[in-house]
């Protein structure tokens, strides 16, 4: 018998279609349906979302799941269940797992277990170079047939401009998006936090932000002298943002993704060593919270992405300059996008929700983020209006480094549908 999902009353907002009405939703085994024969109704299991967003299974095109290799931070099951509750139902992990996947055999492990353990779907990225050395291209053709949908040394840049401009040739060639973790080495060493006044007046090294500005530049210039789109991963800083803008104008094929850290926090709110605001790149200034903002209005960057990084505690809990960068956010970054884009009143409900959903799935060529006729029934259902306090002891994911811990936000997650069939309940993992 087929399974049928009747969604009912709910405000359904798809903006990849420009939809925003008091609607219905309705899916057969899986896939969406413009609607539903008086027989199959019958049949339906319904849900009543009077009162909530009805909106596409939420995209994020940046986690860390640290599996193979670090499964205490977190792995498939985990990173997957947390996905879930924030809302997500299509992720793209990052290749910096031990042993990093360089190689189809790391791919292909990786697709065993999310076949076997995860709760919604998850796309792997590979390595631009062997082992993220910077020094050899890694098999860019094998990592593509393995199943890869991107190509990335994330938590490293290539340094090498030649190298690098090879390795956006050979992955173009095989039409994969290439994602650089923009920031040159030379002028970050030692580094802990952003170079200016906090940095001094706590007496660690700083990270300037032309770290960033300058691989953004040269990542400008090699996409338009080859062609190939260059997507730069979690940008930080004004200088990069007005870059981008600049060669976006001239019609260069860039893109750019923002933090929800980095559009909330800035380095002053490390106070004292704070080392759950350590991360990389590391929080700017207000000035540089703001511009990033402009760039999600005006569309110079083009999607939000969480860039959870878990840690444990014990690592966490270290000096600051001894601590790991990255913090976690998978389970909070719906309702502090919200809170702090809509409810700020910078941008529309339909604008986040695009941020979240479509656009970072269009980048990567993804089969998700829309509530089209067709498409896979993946939905989240959530009420803007919610607030509710942040407490990281009950994530599902392994780790509890995250900012937002305690704090109030707006904007709930009340339940999470993969392929029509629910995995998150707004309580428990029910996948
Ligand atoms: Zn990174």
């Amino acid at each position: 018998m087929s399974h049928i999902l009747w969604i009912t009353g709910g405000r359904v907002i798809d903006p990849a279609n420009q939809r925003d009405a008091i609607g219905d939703i309705y899916a057969i085994d899986g896939q969406l349906v413009d609607s539903l024969s008086d027989a199959q109704k019958a049949q339906a299991t319904q849900v009543n979302a009077t009162g909530l967003v009805v909106a596409p299974g939420l995209v994020d095109i940046h986690v860390h799941f640290r599996d193979p290799g670090q499964t205490h931070k977190e792995d498939i099951r985990s990173g997957t269940e947390a996905a879930a509750a924030g809302g997500f139902t299509t992720v793209v992990c990052m290749p910096n797992t031990s042993p990093v996947c360089d190689n189809a055999g790391t791919i292909q492990r990786i697709m065993d277990k999310v076949e076997r353990d995860a709760v919604i779907r998850v796309h792997p990225s590979g390595c631009l170079t062997l082992g993220m050395k910077g020094e050899h291209l890694a098999p860019t053709g094998q990592l593509k047939n393995a199943g890869v949908v991107a190509v990335t040394d994330d938590g490293k840049c290539v340094q090498s401009n030649e190298i690098m401009r090879r390795a956006v040739e050979y992955a173009n060639m095989f039409d994969l998006i290439i994602m650089d973790h923009c920031q040159d080495a030379s002028l970050t060493e030692g580094a802990v936090m952003n170079e200016g006044e906090c940095s001094i007046r706590l007496g660690l090294r700083g990270w300037p932000s032309a770290a960033e500005d300058i691989i953004v530049a040269r990542n400008v210039i090699l996409s338009e002298t080859t062609g190939a789109h260059i997507h730069m991963q979690h940008v930080s800083s004004a200088a990069s943002v007005d870059i981008l803008r600049r060669a976006k104008q001239r019609g260069v094929a860039v893109s750019g993704e923002a933090s929800p850290h980095h559009i909330e926090f800035i380095d002053q709110d490390i106070g004292d060593y704070d080392t759950g605001l350590k991360m990389n790149p590391p929080l700017r200034t207000a000035a540089d919270r703001e511009a990033l903002i402009v760039g999600l209005c005006d569309g110079t960057l083009d999607c939000i992405a969480t860039d959870h990084a878990p840690h444990s505690p014990t690592e966490k809990d270290q000096e600051f300059d001894t601590a790991p960068f990255g913090i976690i956010g998978l389970e909070n970054s719906l309702a502090s996008s919200l809170t702090t884009l809509y409810h700020s009143k910078r941008l529309s409900l339909n604008e986040v929700i695009a941020l979240m959903t479509h656009k970072g799935a269009e980048l990567c060529k993804l089969d998700a983020g829309t509530l089209s006729a067709g498409a896979n029934a993946d939905i989240c259902l959530f009420d803007p209006n919610e607030s509710w306090t942040v407490d990281a002891e009950k994530f599902f994911s392994k780790s509890r480094n995250c900012p937002w811990h305690g704090k109030r936000l707006t904007g709930k997650v009340k339940a999470t549908y993969l392929a029509g069939k629910q995995v998150f309940d707004g309580t428990s993992i029910t996948a």
